[in-house]
């Protein structure tokens, strides 16, 4: 039986008669651009991740590039950020001529590594942008600690992470600017591009509402350039229908994770992260070879609700980790390398100082291991079984 990496039809299907609902109200209302469903839709995300303040946007790059002009990122500035994430995360730093710093990451939970980061601060450096990868929170206590102590804004990429939280508090909504991602794969996944800017901050929220206009207020007079970063409305109205079962699909892909978990820690060679081992890449190394571990699991940290918008293996050992992917796509089973060239070694930004794309031994690292397989919430328990079935005869 094949399994997908994805199967948004399983999701949306059941939803149908809701979604041509939601559509036929927009049609009729006609009001296709800032109509009333957007803000509905902007105070059911403020609700669920209690951020003061919700702005609907044309894409979760867009909320990136949205916050980093209301913070006023200008060229020159330098503003740290992983090297191990996806594209837009450096893109939209890139585009306002500012300078992306990559910093290394942690090889148990992916994200930033913030004793790197704070080696790469220099008086240049204007503001950080954490992600919280694969569903899971970056270590935001000493991330926001740094950031006081030098004076730096803080961007949560939290594309990937919608509803996940870090010591109780919710991804997003610990820095000046958290972004969020409607983008289909996400765990709030859309029926096109859509995206969510969030603030506490009642003075950058407004400059950011004026910005997401064309710098427009009131309208045909512009103080600032701004964009069109605007959502559809129609969007967010067919969002609305999914945001009222967010917490079942969290449920089901966390339900997932620990059957996976489970069922692949009972094959030989199969260890999970210790998240003891976070940011000591000796120590670990030396406890790799000792377990003789050929396939490493990931772990959720005791502090994090993590949502598992990805359940990534690392695979150990030269040329192991094509070797796994090419036998469950053999196998028919969907998996995917997230992300294959980390963003210090991305041709664009080759001609960017060298001290900017420097010490990310880890993300390189973990570039070569790395492999992602189904976690959606509507696989099945013999979906599931598969996927660890092909991974037993792979080992
Ligand atoms: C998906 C993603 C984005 C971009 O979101 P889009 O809505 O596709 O523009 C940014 N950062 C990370 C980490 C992502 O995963």
């Amino acid at each position: 039986m094949p399994v997908p990496l994805l199967d948004v039809n399983a999701q949306n299907s059941p939803l149908e008669s809701e979604l041509q609902a939601a559509f036929t109200q927009v049609l009729k209302h006609g009001r296709f651009i800032m109509g009333p469903e957007m803000e509905t839709f902007e105070k059911e995300i403020a609700a669920m991740t209690g951020a003061k303040h919700a702005l609907a946007v044309s894409s979760g790059t867009d909320a990136l590039l949205l916050a980093l002009m209301a913070l006023d990122i200008k060229p020159g500035d330098e503003v740290l950020c992983p090297a191990f994430t996806f594209f837009a995360t450096a893109g939209a730093v890139s585009r306002l001529g500012a300078v992306p710093v990559f910093t290394d990451i942690c090889p148990v939970c992916f994200n930033l590594d913030v004793n790197d980061a704070k080696a790469k601060i220099t008086p240049k450096t204007k503001a950080i942008i954490p992600v919280h990868l694969f569903g899971q929170c970056a270590d935001m206590d000493p991330i926001l600690a740094l950031a006081k102590e030098h004076n730096l804004r803080v961007i949560e990429d939290a594309a990937q992470s919608i509803g996940s939280q870090y010591k109780g508090r919710q991804s997003g909504t610990m820095g000046d600017f958290g972004t969020y991602s409607f983008f289909p794969s996400k765990n709030l996944g859309g029926f096109g591009d859509g995206g969510m800017l969030v603030t506490n901050d009642d003075g950058l929220a407004e400059f950011a509402r004026v910005l997401r206009n064309h710098g427009a207020k009131p309208k045909y007079y512009h103080q600032y350039v701004g964009g069109n970063f605007r959502m559809d409305t129609l969007q967010c109205a067919l969002l609305s229908v999914k945001v009222k079962r967010y917490a079942q699909y969290t449920s089901e892909r966390q339900r997932n994770a620990t059957h996976y978990t489970a069922e692949l820690l009972k094959l030989p060679g199969v260890v999970q992260a210790d998240p003891a081992h976070c940011k000591c890449t000796a120590t670990q190394d030396a406890w790799l070879a000792a377990n003789n571990a050929k396939i490493v699991l990931p772990v959720s940290y005791a502090h994090n609700d993590h949502i598992w918008n990805q359940f990534t293996l690392r695979v150990i050992g030269e040329g192991k980790r094509d070797s796994l992917l090419a036998h469950l796509q053999a196998h028919k089973i969907g998996c995917e390398v997230y992300y294959p060239v980390t963003l210090d070694q991305q041709q664009c930004f080759a001609d960017l100082p060298a001290t900017s794309r420097a010490g990310c031994e880890i993300s390189h690292r973990l570039a070569g291991e790395v492999l992602s397989i189904p976690i959606y919430g509507e696989l099945t328990e013999a979906q599931r079984l598969e996927v660890v079935a092909a991974i037993a005869s792979w080992l």
